[in-house]
């Protein structure tokens, strides 16, 4: 089976992580900090704080930001349910935007009307959880702009778009929000195995978040209520977590660090190749906005139904059979149990409910080779003609 994505663990990697286990410090440590200043530098973010996942570091942003019951997140439908889950860790409700129909990211026109209404019935957004699908960035100066006419916080959840620009900003420079998020996970562009990252250039979300991700504890005197008893002394000012990432995943982050240009690179070298061989199918291909440079974490085609004599199930499955492990990305999150309970049904964002019916990811991955993926445009033209 050719996978929809893989990771790539080089023997300098591999070293990397055994060189931690025969150190001093197995967790947050040294290695921590180095990889969160790599990021930060990369990217042009002043903070980065390390986590063991995405989703806490989503969760610890949501706090960071002041999100509590009786607050509204919103986010897209078209997302990996940590997106939205985030806002409920929070006793927070969560509500969508549909997608637009080209980018597949958040609507500009579907945020626009969302917000106006919002604004009559008083339930507008404490918090916006704008999610880069597949790597390419949302409209991000559209949705700064609206986050200042409206009052609502900006996180971009770029799980799937490190790597990648808006405009002429790496994504995580935080140029039009409040904290962006990565994924480390293996499935992502670069791997730690589990990890996440929150970036910010607010020093207070800095220093929140921080907190927020050891259990609320702090050793610094300055932010203390009184003077420390002794050198043992710290203090907890608030109720967090242990979302600390290791030095171990800190060690493979920072190696694979290095090689996040070349992985960009690969994925655009496949995708333009997938754009030229795919052109003739009856599909639709993954349009790009003009101001971004995606990470392309995922290249999701969608079926032109109309031109197909299979269903979107049927297809979906020959390929699988076939050895091409395609993928879906994703269920919409308003259409989870869980979220039914909430009073979301089928029919409330049609555009992310076309998407659901007619995506399908494809493989993409750095170490793809062009056999592998001309056997991939080889089936799947076997597959829909
Ligand atoms: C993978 C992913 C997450 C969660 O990442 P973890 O590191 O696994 O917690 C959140 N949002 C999106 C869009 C993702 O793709």
């Amino acid at each position: 089976m050719i996978p929809y994505g893989r990771q790539e663990i080089t023997q300098d990697d591999i070293e990397a992580v055994v060189e931690v286990l025969q150190s001093d410090f197995l967790t947050q440590g040294p290695k921590v900090f180095a990889f969160e200043s790599a990021v930060s530098k990369h990217v042009g973010a002043k903070h980065a704080l390390a986590m063991n996942s995405a989703t806490s570091a989503l969760h610890v942003a949501c706090l960071a930001l002041g999100l509590k019951q009786g607050d509204i997140l919103w986010t897209s439908p078209v997302t990996f349910v940590a997106s939205a889950n985030c806002g409920l860790y929070c006793g927070a409700q969560a509500d969508f935007v549909d997608i637009d129909k080209n980018t597949y990211n958040i609507s500009i026109d579907a945020l626009k009307a969302k917000l106006e209404l919002a604004q009559t019935t008083n339930t507008l957004p404490k918090i916006l959880v704008a999610v880069h699908l597949c790597g390419q960035p949302c409209e991000m100066e559209e949705i700064f702009n609206l986050s200042r006419k409206y009052g609502f916080s900006v996180i971009e959840d770029a799980s799937h778009a490190i790597g990648g620009k808006y405009k002429d900003d790496y994504i995580g420079s935080c140029a039009y929000s409040d904290i962006t998020i990565f994924s480390f996970h293996p499935v992502k562009i670069i791997t730690t195995a589990e990890g996440g990252m929150a970036l910010t250039n607010n020093e207070d979300l800095h220093k929140k978040m921080d907190l927020l991700r050891s259990h609320g504890i702090t050793r610094d005197p300055e932010m203390m209520t009184q003077e420390p008893d002794g050198p043992w002394y710290y203090q907890q000012i608030n109720l967090g977590f242990n979302y600390r990432m290791t030095e171990l995943q800190a060690a493979l982050g920072i190696s694979q660090m290095t090689r996040l240009n070349v992985f960009i690179e690969k994925r655009h070298y496949l995708a333009s190749r997938y754009n030229e061989l795919l052109a003739n199918l009856p599909i639709i291909l993954p349009w790009q906005h003009p101001d971004s440079y995606s990470g392309l974490h995922l290249y999701v085609i969608r079926l032109k139904l109309k031109d197909i004599s299979k269903t979107h199930l049927e297809v979906f499955k020959e390929l699988r059979e076939k050895g091409i492990g395609v993928n879906l990305h994703y269920i919409p999150v308003h259409l989870q149990p869980y979220y039914q309970q909430f009073g979301f049904k089928y029919g409330d964002f049609p555009n992310a409910e076309k998407y659901y019916a007619e995506a399908i990811s494809l493989p993409m991955f750095h170490g793809m080779t062009e056999e592998q993926q001309d056997q991939v445009i080889r089936i799947l033209a076997s597959v829909l003609i």
